[in-house]
């Protein structure tokens, strides 16, 4: 038996067995030359390797499209169309019989060229065909080259997911249904992989440098999600221990939902805001289920990364309509697309940035694209009358970025006005406040700005220069850091001094020992993942805002994290001694 301490990313205990998915190795393909007597038997290769893949996909969907999620069944449909598509097989054929050469080659630089051509399409449609093309591609030169390739989304049993780093993508196509822990080499709390283990409800410790060497495939594996550990191979009675554990999270969680339909309110009258961030338009179920007010942060740019999604205006338009439909009077705060970073446009934004976190992300990337940025803002715009709809923009660092993107949001209104297309005139127009400089001169972007929304994930790394996904020097990474309340405090401050309301949609807005000190800075509204509502609430309608302002301002006193910390630990132990 062996225990691992890691960094907690969602919490939950799972217990099966470890599944280590290492990335495939990439093939060399060879080259050579085809003798013209033999090009009908190379052919024939081809078509064979052709037929075994579709064999495969189908197998795939047969068994288990019922166990899938809707974005896997359709990207898996799409491959079979693209394998069953006579015009893509001519147009190999044509080339082949040009070249005579070995069939594997031609299909790598057929697919290569076409994939260069269609990552600059004006088509957005095209644009997204460019993963399924090189994807299909693989999976018949693969069978070609008599290598098996495994996807996430083909697994078919239970298992614990043991990776060196799984890439926001790998986590959108997995099956699920079927991973029920995960354990990572890599990545912190708030990257983006963590967030999204967290939409899907699955247990999960990152962070853990080494998981990958030391766990052997099929072994035992405990996922404490809440303190970050694992156990390997565990003894009879730490497995006795964790299954009573699991059995009275189960219950915890389900006595906290009766929170739900209770105000966020403290004992002394004081009325904030509880709302759930989502990525993806079916997780508005569960954030209704755990109680949100409305959504506070929907992640647009998923939309953009889901595999088989092409992102048109009126995908996008039906998308974030569903959501507001679903959320009925609620707001519903939609982010244009935050793209870049750790979540990159295949084809469009490459990996050769030297230093992606600080480049082309964000509005910055939506302001040099225009019609992919108008594209989002007439979808929004057009849902805008059929709920409570607000836009918040990511990343604003300044005074003329915000212009820009207030003309960007003029043009739009614009265009749907000559199309007669309806949309609200007065719909709020917020930003986030996640970088360092937007927090300094939030008094300037406040005079400009419907709300705000306190983007914590990003506050912290950029204000703490900590890279919020390598896990070496995630222990810098800390939200209590005088440096970062102050930033709070001075954006929630010129928030309130301009008259519109604060939010905080990061990490921290889930996180029950910073409840009542966000409160004490005097924070409007808490978006966080859905699962964390009901103890955050409870924790509010404990609570006293007296209490909460003097720990506040104890707080912005304290010269280190390490005191704030204990402060806010103490305070927890003084008026909630249970835990
Ligand atoms: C943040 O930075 O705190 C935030 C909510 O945005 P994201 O995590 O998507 O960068
Ligand atoms: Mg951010």
């Amino acid at each position: 038996m062996e225990l691992l301490s890691g960094i907690s990313a969602s919490s939950g205990i799972a217990i099966g067995k470890a599944f280590l998915y290492l990335e495939d190795e990439v093939p060399e393909i060879p080259r050579y030359k085809i003798a013209k007597d033999h090009s009908e038997l190379e052919w024939d290769r081809f078509l064979s390797a052709v037929g075994e893949a579709r064999a495969e996909v189908k197998t795939l969907l047969d068994a288990s499209s019922h166990e899938m999620g809707k974005e896997q069944v359709e990207l898996l449909e799409t491959h079979l169309l693209m394998l069953e598509d006579e015009e893509f097989q001519n147009q190999i054929k044509e080339t082949f019989e040009d070249r005579l050469e070995n069939i594997e080659w031609v299909i790598r630089d057929i697919v290569h060229d076409l994939t260069q051509k269609l990552s600059f399409s004006p088509d957005s449609y095209l644009r997204e065909r460019t993963a399924d093309i090189a994807d299909v591609a693989r999976r018949v030169i693969y069978k070609l080259l008599s290598i098996r390739r495994f996807s996430l989304a083909d697994l078919v049993e239970d298992v614990i997911l043991v990776v060196h780093d799984l890439l926001p993508m790998d986590a959108l196509i997995m099956n699920k249904e079927r991973v029920k822990g995960i354990v990572m080499d890599m990545g912190s709390r708030t990257s983006h992989t963590a967030i999204l283990t967290r939409a899907f409800e699955i247990p999960a410790v990152l962070g853990l440098s080494r998981a990958t060497r030391l766990i052997n495939n099929g072994a035992q594996i405990i996922v404490d999600g809440a303190e970050g550990q694992i156990v390997i191979d565990p003894d009879a009675q730490t497995l006795k221990r964790y299954r009573g554990a699991l059995s009275r999270y189960q219950r915890n969680a389900k006595g906290l939902l009766h929170y739900t339909d209770y105000p966020a309110e403290t004992t002394d009258g004081h009325r904030v805001s509880l709302k759930a961030n989502i990525e993806f338009p079916e997780e508005v179920e569960q954030a209704l289920r755990y109680g949100a007010e409305g959504i506070g942060l929907y992640r647009s740019e998923f939309l953009f990364l889901s595999p088989g999604h092409p992102a048109e205006e009126e995908l996008q338009y039906q998308s974030y309509r569903r959501v507001l439909k679903a959320m009925g009077d609620r707001p519903v705060t939609i982010r244009t697309l935050d793209l870049g970073g750790d979540k990159l446009l295949p084809n469009i934004q490459d990996n050769d940035e030297k230093n992606p976190l600080l480049g082309w992300r964000a509005v910055r990337f939506c302001l040099s694209l225009p019609e992919l940025f108008k594209t989002q803002l007439r979808a929004l715009l057009r849902c805008s009358v059929e709920g409570q709809l607000r836009i918040m923009f990511p990343m604003i660092s300044g005074l003329g970025e915000l212009i820009d993107v207030l003309t960007f949001v003029e043009e739009a209104k614009e265009e749907c006005r000559k199309k007669g297309q309806p949309y609200k005139e007065d719909m709020p127009v917020g930003i986030m406040i996640e970088i360092p400089a937007a927090a300094m001169i939030a008094d300037i972007l406040a005079k400009k700005a419907d709300f705000f929304s306190l983007g914590t994930n990003d506050l912290i790394q950029y204000g703490l220069a900590v890279d919020r996904g390598n896990e070496k020097i995630s222990y810098l990474a800390q939200p209590f850091h005088p440096g970062v309340l102050r930033f709070l405090k001075t954006s929630i401050d010129a928030a309130h001094a301009q008259g519109i309301k604060a939010a905080l949609c990061g990490e921290l807005a889930g996180d029950p020992y910073a409840t009542p000190l966000l409160l004490g800075l005097g924070l409007d509204e808490f978006s966080m993942n859905a699962s964390a509502l009901p103890l955050v609430k409870k924790i509010i309608r404990d609570s006293s805002m007296e209490d909460c302002r003097a720990l506040a301002d104890a707080a912005l006193a304290c010269s280190s994290w390490q005191r704030i910390a204990l402060l806010t630990e103490e305070w927890m132990g003084e008026f909630f001694p249970d835990g």
